[in-house]
């Protein structure tokens, strides 16, 4: 059976003529592909400065340490999100915690936040960092989000692997306005793809340099950064215990090729939601809201399953769609019923709206190949549910 998948890559000639050129090269890694990506994306974001990395897991490890979140630190993030957004805290020794979703828009609600930041004052356990997800491709309400730093001093890291391409405002998501980092995702079904690979901007050049430092070692070979004086052409220092995050040219060229079409990518996702909204208004299912603020990449589109008689359920109404050929998916289980962070002290149950959420939600096709034809036959499908 044909399977319409969730989401997709689209390689195109040039973009295999991009990697075959660095192939062809002398830098396989480390070359001149790299820091062009890095400033193409962050000037596309007009922000400051860009480090392209691994991953984006390692983009927010990076961001984490290079804000100084460490052991004794809390760290917050929404518990609607792939694991890496609260895991890199983790790897710094801190401890996670989870602010409640809006059922609106699905991200980190900032009423919810406030109320646990009042709380959390009180007790004297401020968050070191706050990690707003844009879910699906839609920006968080950062503005708000910002306010609440200044008057708690928490940092932000933008968890934007969803979202390169989306706009808050009128400026575009990674311009880093309400934020100190922002952290862009370039794994296969996100927007645009380096294989594996993540970039993580920032407007501030420590912040930079601490990432660019500890993205290959803590190993620096500029004399005015080294300690005590140079001992030769072949000298460098290793000053911090880094790591090897970095991107090689291969992806970074990949990257850039990939890069020409993103405004393109997000225009056809724009049209394949459209159509999503006007065919399925009267369905079974809550269509995802977009706040007047935003212009979303959509990345994902997610539609929840109406609390009707609740006939089907939502895991009858999930296997009939998986058994018709069409490949969803759910977006994503609450980070906290991971048996790692039910371990860690987590119940079930511990954000209320998360829970709803996890209930009722369903991501549909969405990737710029989907062609009206194979879109025809998920709108149908749907169609076909009626829980009435
Ligand atoms: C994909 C994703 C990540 C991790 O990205 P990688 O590049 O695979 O490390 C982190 N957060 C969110 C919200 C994601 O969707």
């Amino acid at each position: 059976m044909k399977v319409i998948p969730y989401g997709r890559q689209s390689i195109s000639e040039s973009d295999i003529d991009a990697v075959r050129q660095v192939l062809d090269s002398d830098f396989l890694t480390q070359g001149p592909a790299v820091p062009k990506f890095e400033e193409q994306v962050a000037d596309y974001c007009r922000a400051k400065y860009g480090t392209a990395t691994s991953s984006a897991t390692a983009g927010l490890h990076l961001a984490c340490l290079a804000l100084g979140v460490t052991a004794g630190d809390v760290v917050w993030t929404s518990p609607i999100t792939f694991v890496a957004s609260a895991n890199c805290a983790v790897y710094c020794g801190a401890t996670v915690d989870f602010v409640d979703i809006s059922l609106k828009s699905y991200n980190m609600c900032p009423n919810a936040l406030e109320e646990k930041l009042i709380r959390a004052e009180l007790a004297g356990k401020l968050p070191k960092a706050v990690i707003p997800v844009h879910l699906s491709g839609q920006s968080c309400d950062m503005e708000r989000i910002h306010k609440l730093s200044e008057r708690y001093g928490f940092s932000i890291i933008e968890d934007a692997s969803h979202a390169i391409g989306a706009r808050y405002l009128g400026e575009q998501v990674g311009c880093c306005r309400f934020s100190d980092i922002t952290v862009f995702s370039f794994h296969p079904v996100k927007i645009i793809t380096t294989g594996e690979g993540g970039l993580a901007v920032t407007n501030d050049e420590v912040l930079d340099y601490k990432m660019k430092l500890l993205r290959s070692h803590g190993i620096t070979r500029d004399e005015n950064r080294l300690e005590g004086h140079s001992e030769g052409p072949w000298y460098y220092q290793q000053l911090e215990l880094g790591f090897n995050y970095r991107m090689t040219d291969m992806q970074a060229a990949l990257g850039s090729s990939q890069f020409k079409r993103l405004d393109e990518f997000i225009a056809t996702r724009h049209k394949i939601a459209d159509n999503y909204d006007t065919t399925l208004e009267n369905s079974a299912f809550i269509l995802p809201h977009q706040h007047e603020f935003s212009y979303s990449s959509y990345h994902l589109y997610i539609i929840r399953l109406k609390i009707g008689s609740n006939i089907p359920s939502h895991r009858e109404v999930f296997e009939f769609l998986r058994n018709n050929g069409i490949g969803v998916n759910l977006h994503y289980i609450p980070v906290y019923h991971h048996p790692y962070y039910e371990r860690l002290g987590f119940d079930r149950g511990y954000c209320k709206n998360a829970e709803v959420y996890y209930s009722q939600a369903i991501s549909i096709p969405m990737f710029p190949a989907l062609n009206s034809i194979d879109q025809k036959t998920v709108i149908d499908c749907l169609l076909s549910i009626d829980n009435e």
